[in-house]
Order: C-alpha cells, then sequence, then structure tokens
C-alpha cells in the first residue's frame, strides 16, 4: 500500500481562507475525516471511480473521496472564497479533482460527465430537495449517474424514504420512490458539523431503477403536487385543482375517490399520471426515454 499524503489540518485551510460558515449557503462544515470518510466508503468501493461532489466547501469530504480511492472528483461549489482552498487540495492529487466554480442548481452536469460517475454530497439544506428532484427527473434514464448518496436533514430522509399511510408520505416520497430505490444508511449528529445544524442529518443512498412504462415526469409531478396540495382531503376533492372531472381520472386509475393522498402507493400515483397523461391531450413519452437497466 502507498502511503497516503499528509494533508493540513481542515480547521488550518478554513482559518487561513477565512471561510466562516455562511448560513445563506447552507454551509455546515464537517471536519471529522474519520466521518467523511465513513460517508465516502458508503457509497460503495470508490477505486478508480468518478465521483461529482456539490459543495465541497473547504474540501472535507473531497479529501476523504480522494484518500479512499476516487479516480476522479468534480466539485462543484458555489462559493467562490472556496476555490483557492481546494485548489491546493487538488494539487496533492494531481489531475483527480477538478474544480467548477459555479451554481449547482443552474448546471446540467450530464453534459459535462463522461462515463459512469457518482453524486456523494454533504448537499446544502436549502437547495438538497431541488436538487434532488432534478436529479430524479432526468430526461435520459437510466440517468448520468450510477447512485446518489447524499445528507440531508433528517426529517428531509424521513419523506424520502416514507411508506403510504405515513404523515411524513408525500411528493417528495413518490417522486423519490417511483424509479429509484432509496435508503436511509445512517444518521450523523447535528454536533459533528461546524457550526451545529439545529438536527439531526442522515445519509441517503439512492439506485436508480428501471422507468415505469409511459409516465411523463412533469405529469407526475402535477399529480402529485394536487393530491398532496391539500393531503387531508379525499383525492375527489384536492384533484379539483388539476381536473374538473377528478372522479373520471379515479376511476381510470381503479382508486377509490374518497381516498386521501397519503393512502394511495406509488403503483397508484403511476396509474393516476397515466391516466392524467391520457386525458391531456398530447402524447405520452416515446419509447426511448424508458431507457431500463
Ligand atoms: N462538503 C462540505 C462538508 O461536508 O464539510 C461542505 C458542505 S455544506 C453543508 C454545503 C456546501 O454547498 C457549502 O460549501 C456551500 O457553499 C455549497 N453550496 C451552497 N449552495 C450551492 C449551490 N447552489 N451550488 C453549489 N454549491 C453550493
Amino acid at each position: 500500500m502507498t502511503d497516503e499524503p499528509v494533508l493540513p489540518p481542515l480547521r488550518e485551510v478554513i482559518a487561513q481562507h477565512g471561510l466562516a460558515a455562511r448560513k445563506s449557503l447552507g454551509q455546515n462544515f464537517l471536519l471529522d475525516i474519520n466521518l467523511t470518510r465513513r460517508i465516502a466508503r458508503s457509497s460503495g468501493t470508490l477505486a478508480g471511480v468518478t465521483v461529482v461532489e456539490i459543495g465541497p466547501g473547504p474540501g472535507g469530504l473531497t479529501r476523504a473521496l480522494l484518500l479512499e480511492g476516487a479516480g476522479k472528483v468534480i466539485a462543484v461549489e458555489k462559493d467562490e472564497r472556496c476555490i483557492a482552498a481546494l485548489e491546493e487540495l487538488g494539487s496533492v492529487f494531481p489531475g483527480q479533482l477538478e474544480i467548477i466554480s459555479g451554481d449547482a442548481t443552474k448546471l446540467d452536469l450530464s453534459t459535462r460527465i463522461e462515463g459512469p460517475a457518482r453524486i456523494v454530497a454533504n448537499l446544502p439544506y436549502n437547495v438538497s430537495t431541488v436538487l434532488l428532484v432534478g436529479w430524479l427527473g432526468a430526461e435520459s434514464w437510466p440517468p448520468w449517474w450510477d447512485s446518489l448518496t447524499l445528507m440531508f436533514q433528517r426529517e428531509v430522509a424521513e419523506r424520502i424514504v416514507a411508506a403510504p399511510h405515513s404523515k411524513v408520505y408525500g411528493r417528495l416520497s413518490i417522486l423519490s420512490q417511483w424509479r429509484s430505490e432509496p435508503r436511509i444508511l445512517f444518521d450523523v449528529d447535528r454536533r459533528a458539523f461546524t457550526p451545529p445544524p439545529k438536527i439531526t442529518s442522515s445519509v441517503v443512498h439512492i439506485v436508480p431503477q428501471p422507468t415505469p412504462a409511459g409516465i411523463r415526469f412533469k405529469d407526475l409531478e402535477r399529480v402529485t403536487a394536487a393530491a398532496f396540495g391539500q393531503r387531508r382531503k379525499m383525492l375527489r376533492s384536492s384533484l379539483k385543482s388539476l381536473t374538473p372531472e377528478p372522479e373520471a381520472l379515479l376511476s381510470a386509475a381503479g382508486i377509490d375517490p374518497t381516498s386521501r393522498a397519503e393512502d394511495v402507493p406509488v403503483e397508484g400515483f403511476l396509474a393516476l399520471t397515466r391516466a392524467f397523461s391520457e386525458a391531456s391531450s398530447e402524447p405520452g413519452p416515446p419509447d426511448r426515454d424508458r431507457g431500463s437497466r
């Protein structure tokens, strides 16, 4: 085994580059290398793998990914103050760290990645669900990423993996489960972060599955938004924001019109989305968009 490079303590990197955490950027840094290496490893064996990291900040998780053997890390950071610190890290791992200075919510990463890649990140909480829904709704499927290993606030993680009949089962659960398999790997105590956030976080692992036939993601988003927009109402009432004839739609999907959104499983929402797409005039997605693995 080759010796690992010696890196300066992260606290020094943060002090040297004046990287006081900014709340507006969702900055809660992880400084414990044992923890960041555990997160890196939880995405699977990293040897030779290309990893996309959103929000590397001062580079705690980034250095863990590289030390765990990632072939390449492509790191997207919005805070320009962090770039010099990341470049210093890159000089220790020549050719292995590509830094993209920019806003991840505005970049189409699929056009920049060659070959298989994983996304591993301690996400900024203020844009975490926007980024997740963007990745899960990718037009081309299987997507450009092989898996997502992401840190969320615990309550968001619970919504992602929730089953029907639970109070936290909702739109995010369906968008996360309709063609992916999410699971919570482990929790991370709030005190592991600098500064500590108010609540516990969780690492979630998501693996893409085959796309169910005939589903237009935009329609699934509309149907779930209408159904859970008024989650306590019966669907025959809450879906009025979607269509003037909710009962016809529910009947076509084989769903009891008196049921509530939180009692309908993912398959029910898929049937409802198909019925909605059929009832609206536009044709469904062409076959080539229905990649499977
Ligand atoms: N990866 C570091 C760690 O684990 O210690 C920092 C994680 S911190 C929770 C989130 C990081 O995302 C910050 O560095 C922040 O500047 C960055 N960030 C916030 N919004 C962003 C965006 N829209 N695009 C890219 N990076 C963003």
